[in-house]
């Protein structure tokens, strides 16, 4: 993957689906690998169905890219095993504001964030906190090293590690 700027990342990634798709090019070079048996066999994309009952009111169908795996039935997504996996914080903010970081050359301030992304300040302090954390221990499943996205062997480790990377 080529250097990447932000106007580069607003051109390619404009909905939550297209960070995520984002990512499996990234991290699956786009064949998905299945977290939970590291099968590669045949993986079937579940195509997002429009919300049921309560939440069926808002119409909004999830962007939310989500795989099953033929061998363990399993079903899962880019995100199992990497910092953003259970988070309430849209992928592609996340995407932003790690090339935000990785762009800038000063550090980028909390307030700075919060403005741009529309965030609470507590948001943006906890975003700038568990990225740069997660690029400083280098075992994160991305790192950005001189302008460049290198994706780490996310699914290398067993359970307990992308247990503790998806934790918080
Ligand atoms: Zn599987």
């Amino acid at each position: 993957m080529n250097r990447i700027s932000i106007p580069a990342l607003s051109k390619q990634v404009q909905t939550e689906a297209d960070a995520y798709l984002f990512m499996e090019e990234l991290i699956w070079d786009g064949r998905p690998v299945c977290p939970h048996c590291a099968g590669v066999r045949k993986h079937y994309f579940l195509t997002p169905k429009a919300p049921e009952g309560r939440k069926a009111r808002t119409g909004k169908v999830s962007e939310r890219r989500v795989w099953k795996c033929a061998d363990c039935r399993r079903q899962f997504t880019v995100l199992v095993g990497t910092i953003f996996h259970g988070s309430k914080i849209p992928v592609k903010t996340w995407l932003f504001v790690l090339v935000e970081i990785c762009a800038s050359k000063d550090g980028v301030a909390a307030r700075e964030i919060e403005r741009k992304y529309d965030l609470t300040p507590k948001t943006a302090w906890f975003m700038l906190h568990r990225l740069r954390e997660a690029m400083t221990r280098g075992d994160g499943f991305t790192t950005l090293t001189a302008g460049t996205i290198v994706a780490d062997e996310v699914f290398i480790g067993g359970a307990s590690r992308r247990a503790k990377l998806a934790r918080g």
